[in-house]
């Protein structure tokens, strides 16, 4: 009997022993670092001369490790591959493959320090966020496959008498999955095995910053008995192996997590029908965010500046939840502000190999890009912590917090992905709420209020996927908190609830009559 799903733990740092293990697990990586890794199409590892480089945000110099990058052809050739594997795998029986997560799951668990070690090196991630990063990716595993045994017994419908009807699931095809660097681990392994125990086959393209935990966790599959040509794996550039793998004729689902510049791209293409194609593409995208924590005038003010700051700064606010906007009432404004500016000026940052509270954000793109906001934000409102950064050995900048900014500025509207908090002030709960919708995304938000009418009014007026009372807006936990947001934040798919693996199989009647 299958025991029922509970998430992973998550690790307490602060006892001697599991410090000890994450400590040995980063000296592990460490003596591993700078292996080459290869691609996996239909079994097969392919070594090409041209690599990706993957090196460590805190420090340019450290290489993690290279993987070698596939071109147009070898894209080509992994969809065939993975078409061919598919005319199989789709008949394995839903137990089988539930199974192979279930053990994917087992491996990982425990090697669980070992792959946060590789997430605290390779994405920057300090200790309780590659923790949880990791705990995620396992928590996927053993609910997609508990979901998938759920599914495979299909729905009941009506039958008259001499007729049998059944309706049932069955899967699609080749899935491209292309995954973000921000959960490098958790939505890399979830968008890849929720096609794969949902019967169809996978090409994965993960992150150019994070391919190396990729490649481990591919292996990790193999090890779990995943067959060959089933999963196949693709690292290379958006502009020449994804577009190949999204064009393709016989792709047939496609699964991002990433930009909005990205995601809207690729949305577009992927409705046009290609020469050849049989099928219309099925696309799932999961964008970006400017999320906001409400706080109301009657409301808990040390969890409202905790909230504020754990929503904006935790993994250095690069996550599409991250609460990057703080709409406080009138009346506790200045309040909040002072208690947000006092907790910000306390983190530490640095290498996360040392057990900072914030890291450095991912490569010097992404440093560019939000120093250049930090000015844009001196402009729009009023520096009152941070806004200073150092990219000489690695990506660092100081955790960010402007006030006075009108809703509207730049600051405010667009998703800049780092450890920047801008606060606009609200003149009563429903100028709040107006302020919270005034985005074109709609991915998280949290509310801090001791008002229950206020609380009531937020549940259907604040339009987000994700909303959170009392509480941070960051950290949805699979099975519990279902993950997906409206608006231009992407197609509300909910990685981790209850209607995600449908979105990966068809449904089908057949009806017999007796
Ligand atoms: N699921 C994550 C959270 O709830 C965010 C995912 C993302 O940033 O892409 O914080």
């Amino acid at each position: 009997m299958l025991k029922p799903y509970t998430h992973e733990p998550f690790t307490d740092f602060t006892v001697e022993e599991n410090r000890k293990a994450i400590e040995d697990a980063i000296q592990k990586v460490e003596n591993e670092l700078g292996q080459n890794h290869d691609l996996l199409v239909g079994g097969e590892r392919i070594s090409t001369d041209d690599k990706i480089v993957s090196v460590n945000p805190s420090n340019k110099e450290e290489v993690i490790g290279t993987v070698s990058k596939a071109n147009k052809e070898i894209a080509e050739k992994a969809i065939e591959t993975a078409d061919k594997a598919f005319q199989t795998w789709k008949y394995t029986k839903a137990q089988d493959r539930a199974n192979i997560l279930m053990r994917a799951a087992n491996i990982v668990r425990r090697r669980k320090h070992e792959f946060s070690a590789y997430l605290i090196k390779e994405a920057g991630k300090p200790w309780k966020e590659a923790d949880a990063d990791t705990a995620e990716a396992i928590d996927f595993m053993e609910y997609y496959a508990r979901q998938m045994i759920e599914l495979d017994k299909g729905k009941p419908v009506n039958s008259r008498q001499g007729e049998l009807n059944r309706y049932m699931y069955v899967p699609t095809g080749v899935t491209v999955t292309i995954s973000p660097w921000n959960f490098a681990f958790a939505i890399m392994a979830g968008t890849t095995v929720a096609p794969l125990v949902t019967g169809n086959t996978v090409l994965l393209k993960p992150a150019s910053t994070t391919p190396v935990v990729a490649a481990k966790f591919v292996e990790v599959l193999e090890e779990a008995g995943v067959p060959a040509g089933v999963i196949n794996f693709v690292p290379g550039s958006g502009k020449e192996v994804g577009d190949v793998l999204v064009d393709h004729p016989k792709t047939s689902l496609i699964t991002f997590t990433g930009s909005r510049d990205v995601g809207t791209r690729l949305w577009e293409r992927a409705a046009k029908v290609q020469e050849g194609q049989t099928h219309l593409k099925r696309v799932i995208v999961e964008m970006g965010g400017k999320d906001t924590v409400v706080v109301d005038k009657e409301a808990d003010l040390d969890l409202a500046a905790e909230s504020i700051v754990v929503s904006a700064f935790g993994f250095s606010g690069q996550k599409c939840s991250a609460g990057s906007r703080a709409v406080v009432h009138e009346d506790v404004y200045d309040e909040v502000l002072e208690r947000v500016v006092k907790l910000t000026n306390e983190l530490t940052v640095g290498d996360p190999v040392d057990n900072k509270y914030m890291g450095p954000v991912i490569d010097q793109a992404a440093y560019d890009k939000i120093m250049s906001y930090i000015e844009i934000g001196k402009e729009e409102g009023r520096l009152a912590a941070g806004g200073e950064g150092d990219d000489s050995k690695g990506f660092f900048i100081k955790p960010t917090v402007f006030a006075d900014v009108d809703i509207n500025s730049r600051l405010q509207q667009e998703e800049i992905f780092g450890p920047v908090v801008g606060f606009t002030k609200a003149k009563d709960f429903d100028h709040a709420l107006e302020l919270a919708n005034n985005s074109e995304y709609g991915l998280t938000g949290a509310v801090i209020s001791k008002n229950r009418a206020n609380l009531d009014k937020a549940t259907l007026g604040f339009h987000v996927g994700n909303l959170y009372f009392n509480r941070n807006c960051t950290g949805a936990i699979v099975g519990y908190q279902p993950f997906g947001g409206f608006n231009m934040s992407g197609t509300d798919s909910k990685a981790g609830g209850p209607d995600y693996l449908a979105l990966h199989m068809q449904a089908k009647t057949v009806s017999e009559m007796y």
